[in-house]
């Protein structure tokens, strides 16, 4: 790369040592380059803005092109001041309001000038109105005089301005940057600068038969159409050679890791299936397999044969029957002569997965020692000599697990259930107890679409269950208002007379956590008077563990009819008999959430009900989850809407997701450039990993920057 591009940005002219701190705190620009590849957001089409006569109800995101005309400070009825602008386009008025900032905006405004508004509109009957929108001043100075003249604001939708090109891009800023002059407009000055003197050292990184092959346009060009677009053409191009080359290097990244994990983690082949797995299988197994699960028991005894260390992700929605598809994995295990550890994010959950498994262990002479964070320190005790001995075969518990006292007397598999609640390094730590490295198995029950799953896991094999065990009765779903909940009482007091059990779960967040519990109790306290004749129990997460063990115990023994509880019950938990989910302000939860709740129920032969309680305010996105959630119960249809919905950053979580945060690529949305940049980024890796061939020497350079940036990422087993 050009060292022009290393340069600090203080030293690019219109920047200077006040604006380049700025543009350091605001938005992580340090260099040219950082710039350069600070994108813009949007662009607008000066022919094709919306018009505010065309707004839609249900609109999700307008860009409007018109002027203010009057701007004032209101002060509400709940005394609270807003700024409240008044925008035309010629085709109707709007409003544009602010509740901060208020002045420095009200002294950035310029009145009759052209600008494009962007955001997300509310109509209440005939009124139009955007909060917080983002303005950009369109036209360069314009003297006020001029401006007014300029105003026709009765006529007919508004001729396009005269400018040199249709298109203009828009940038992200903040307060902060617009006071100091960088405002989008501020931006493009600035980019029109760097453009001017940088533009002759952008050098191309990718081979000419790369580009050839991809029909990629160069980089130089990409570059100066993707902030200044000749037009929407050359645009498009320009932005499919950046996606492309951000997806090609995060999945070379990706290519090499995978080459590298079949070198690198040796681990004992288990070889022989033996009397432990056989025996289970043909006289204790208290159900048959399902297909899938009979699929995915392959898959893992193929892994397992090899001395390579298996890593494999198997997915399963709620109900799938994971569980023992994992005790079988751990028979492996044992008819090897290892012992397998089994770590859950929680308390209950690990309790749960420690009494089934000892069930099935029990048949089969097996022992398992337990640990948790609330155990007595001479059972403790006890269950580390155990372990240590080789005395227990396998080991349950939570991160309990992770913590140095735990010995392994022949450790050979690691089973974590629910991966996204442990990070990566909780994760190793347990790996570390064994030499060489124990196979290794994450279980999830929150499907990733398959087109994600493939693109996230280039490290590592993914295995799905899809299929749930026969005789299985889809859960019935309704969504419905606070108006309906004497039917809903009177409903679920018939199914209890029957014999169900319900599961009545509140959100809890922890922004309004006092207040949220507060609606936990009422409801246990109102439901207890309603129900005299049956017993309710309460489960938070603010509880002892103890405590919320003993409710669980008792809602399992169906001592409890009614469970009212925050989300600790959302994963995981097994429950036959409960047949129904109440889930109260349903809109204030995620879909995939939503969805795993719901797979708390329809776990017995007893047709199950989920019901969704919302307030009257149901959000545009709020209606669409609900509405997901009534059609279907499909976990992967779930789990793509919800990804639809949120974004992969959202929904993810965090960067330990393994996926990286890219400028302008968006992994849902660029599936096709995706694959590509997938074929060519593993054909690359095959065929000259080093990078030695003399057309490689750019890519070299800009994957070496890469790795610098982002080297840890995609692993996530
Ligand atoms: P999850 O995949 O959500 O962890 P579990 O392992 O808890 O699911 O299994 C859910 C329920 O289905 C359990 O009660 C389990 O005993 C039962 N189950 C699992 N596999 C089968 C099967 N093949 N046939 C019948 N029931 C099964
Ligand atoms: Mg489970």
């Amino acid at each position: 790369m050009h060292e022009f591009w290393k340069r600090e940005i203080t030293f690019l002219k219109k920047v200077g040592p006040q604006r380049a701190k700025l543009l350091n705190e605001e938005c992580r620009i340090y260099t040219n380059e950082d710039l350069l590849i600070y994108y813009p957001r949007k662009y607008v089409d000066k022919g094709s803005a919306t018009q505010i006569v065309d707004i839609q109800e249900d609109a999700q995101y307008v860009s409007l092109l018109g002027k203010i005309t009057k701007v004032e400070e209101v002060v509400g009825k709940n005394h609270k001041k807003r700024l409240s602008a008044i925008f035309t386009d010629g085709t109707g008025f709007m409003e544009l309001v602010w509740f901060q900032g208020i002045s420095f905006i009200k002294s950035w405004i310029k009145l009759y000038e052209e600008v494009a508004v962007f955001g997300r509109p509310s109509v209440y009957g005939n009124m139009v109105s955007i909060s917080h929108p983002e303005l950009d001043w369109q036209n360069p100075i314009m003297n006020a005089q001029n401006a007014a003249n300029q105003l026709n604001i009765n006529t007919t939708p508004p001729t396009p301005s005269p400018s040199k090109t249709p298109i203009s891009p828009f940038y992200p800023s903040t307060d902060a940057l617009s006071r100091f002059g960088l405002d989008s407009r501020g931006f493009r000055v600035l980019m029109q600068h760097l453009l001017e003197v940088g533009l002759q050292y952008v050098e191309e990184n990718l081979s000419d038969s790369l580009l050839a092959e991809y029909k990629l346009m160069g980089k130089r060009d990409a570059m100066k159409n993707i902030h200044a677009p000749e037009n929407f053409s050359k645009l498009k191009e320009a932005q499919r050679r950046v996606k492309f080359e951000e997806l090609f290097l995060f999945q070379i990244l990706l290519a090499k890791k995978r080459k590298k994990v079949s070198v690198q983690h040796l681990a004992n082949p288990f070889e022989k299936i033996g009397p432990y797995f056989n025996e289970f299988y043909e006289k204790h197994i208290p159900f048959t397999l399902t297909n899938a699960q009979k699929r995915v028991l392959k898959e893992i005894r193929k892994d397992l044969g090899r001395n390579i260390q298996m890593n494999r992700l198997v997915q399963g929605d709620v109900g799938s029957g994971k569980t023992m598809v994992a005790f079988m994995t751990m028979l492996i295990a044992k008819d090897n002569g290892f012992q397998s550890v089994m770590m859950a994010p929680t308390e209950i959950l690990a309790e749960q997965h420690y009494r089934k498994i000892s069930e099935y262990a029990e048949k089969m002479g097996l022992k398992v020692a337990y640990f948790v964070g609330s155990q007595k320190k001479s059972v403790r005790n006890a269950n580390l000599e155990l372990l240590a001995t080789g005395d227990a075969d396998i080991a349950i518990g939570t991160h309990a697990l992770i913590e140095d006292p735990v010995k392994f007397y022949k450790l050979g598999l690691v089973i974590i259930d629910e991966q996204h609640k442990f990070g990566v390094q909780q994760r190793a730590k347990l790996w570390q107890k064994a030499h060489p490295f124990p196979h290794n198995m994450v279980m999830t029950a929150t499907p990733i679409p398959r087109t994600l799953a493939m693109t996230l896991y280039g490290d590592i094999d993914v295995s799905i269950i899809d299929e749930l065990p026969p005789g299985r009765q889809p859960i019935k779903t309704i969504a419905c208002y606070e108006t309906k909940r004497l039917e809903i009482l009177g409903f679920l007091r018939r199914e209890i007379q029957k014999g169900r059990q319900a599961y009545i779960v509140y959100p809890l967040v922890e922004e309004s956590e006092k207040l949220d519990l507060l609606a936990v109790e009422k409801g246990y306290e109102l439901l207890s008077e309603y129900y005299k004749e049956y017993k309710v129990g309460i489960v938070h997460g603010k509880m002892p563990p103890e405590n919320k063990e003993f409710e669980m115990k008792r809602f399992l023994n169906n001592e409890t009819q009614l469970l009212v509880s925050t989300t600790v019950i959302e994963v995981g938990v097994d429950v036959p008999n409960s047949t129904i989910m109440v889930i109260e302000n349903a809109e204030r939860f995620g879909l995939s959430q939503l969805h795993q709740l719901r797979g708390r129920v329809g776990r017995g032969k007893h047709q199950s009900f989920c019901i969704l309680m919302t307030s009257n305010k149901r959000s545009q996105d709020a209606r669409k989850r609900l509405k997901a959630m009534v059609e279907t119960t499909d976990g992967f249809k779930i789990s793509e809407i919800d990804l639809e919905l949120r974004g992969p950053g959202d929904f993810l979580g965090t960067r330990q997701s393994g996926l990286p945060e890219f400028q302008l690529a968006n992994i849902t949305q660029d599936q096709d450039i995706l694959q590509e940049a997938r074929k060519a980024a593993f054909e690359l890796v095959e065929n000259d990993p080093d990078f030695l061939l003399p057309e490689n020497q750019g890519l070299k350079e800009s994957f070496e920057e890469y790795l610098k940036k982002n080297g840890n990422l995609g692993t996530v087993a």
